[in-house]
């Protein structure tokens, strides 16, 4: 009876990353799924099409591995804060260990030969593959006939003839795939990853410029969330811009920090960190009254909550010509 080999496949839960694991399973591969969370990119659409696709689902937090590759990228960072080559290599290398612990056979991933332009040309599916350290172990299902064989290919646990050959940017053939395996939710290509994002690349710079390889991994997640206004090199508050940011921020910051609002009007919450001084807390206030609905140059209230305790002060809103100055991004 032949053996029923198994493979750990990276779904992102783009287009691509499904195809994969739709012609592994037609070879009659059992297939489990990988999905890696960090801060900058989620595990929703993966979690979405795992359960579409009917595989089981591992969820790998990935957060450190990743903030290493953004600190020491070893093959550069894309256009903003992206480290797509080193990133790709760990998570094929991270795969790789669990593919030994759980006693796997073999790695695959959805890349596509040529799909873009700098990280998935064919020297840097080389680069990644070599540096992963499971190069002979990783297949890329969607064009494997493209790229030098690796040995699940050249052993015959995976017929090539039957596998599709996609390469370059127009994903036609892949939606035509798709089509025949039934895929109809699937997201459109990009996005997905903040650090692809230059405005969110600058937030990220400037707190690993001012708190280290070791920056607070809270201040991290917060990144995601409100406008960021740099006080002191040691002091940053954060702005809710909405509602929903206001409940995230609520929920997400240090027990510790200062929660800052105008309690008598449509306002946003305000984080500061507890270390702030009397007269940095006096800006931040005004800051907060800046983006609260309040009329422009005249004193409001603002409320300031430590813990169980509150405190009420008088500002005038700050002008928000004024306010740019402390803009993280502007
Ligand atoms: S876009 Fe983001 S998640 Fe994707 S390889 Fe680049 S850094 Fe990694």
């Amino acid at each position: 009876m032949k053996k029923q080999y198994k493979a750990l496949s990276l779904l992102s839960g783009g287009l691509d990353s499904q195809l994969a694991i739709c012609v592994l399973l037609e070879q009659g591969i059992h297939v489990e799924a990988i999905t890696y969370r960090s801060p900058f990119f989620g595990t929703e659409k993966g979690e979405q099409a795992a359960k579409a696709l009917g595989v089981k689902h591992h969820i790998i937090d990935f957060t450190e591995d990743i903030l290493e590759q953004v600190q020491r990228p070893a093959h550069g960072l894309g256009k903003a804060m992206n480290p797509c080559i080193d990133c790709h290599t760990h998570m094929i290398m991270r795969a790789g260990e669990l593919l030994e612990k759980w006693g796997f056979d073999f790695i695959a991933t959805g890349e596509v030969l040529a799909q873009r332009p700098m990280s998935q040309n064919k020297q840097s599916l080389g680069v990644v593959a070599r540096c992963s350290k499971y190069e002979d172990l990783l297949v890329r299902p969607l064009c494997a006939s493209l790229i030098e064989p690796t040995k699940p290919i050249r052993e015959g646990w995976l017929d090539v003839s039957r596998l599709p050959a996609f390469s370059g940017r127009n994903r036609t053939p892949q939606m035509k795939l798709a089509e025949q395996f039934g895929l109809k939710d699937y997201p459109a290509p990009a996005g997905g990853c903040l650090l692809t994002e230059k405005r969110f690349g600058n937030k990220l710079k400037d707190l690993l410029d001012h708190e280290g390889p070791d920056a607070d991994r809270t201040n991290v997640w917060l990144l995601k969330i409100g406008r960021h206004l740099r006080l002191a090199d040691d002091i940053k508050v954060i702005v809710g811009s909405d509602e929903a940011d206001n409940n995230l921020l609520e929920a997400k910051a240090h027990p510790e920090d200062l929660r800052i609002i105008c309690p008598d009007v449509p306002t946003p919450t305000v984080i500061a960190p507890s270390t702030i001084s009397e007269e940095q807390l006096q800006t931040a206030a005004e800051i907060c009254a800046r983006y609260a609905k309040t009329p422009a140059g005249e004193p409001v209230e603002v409320q300031v909550t430590k813990g169980s305790e509150s405190r009420t002060i008088s500002v005038v809103p700050m002008h928000p010509d004024d306010v740019v100055q402390f803009m993280v991004v502007s």
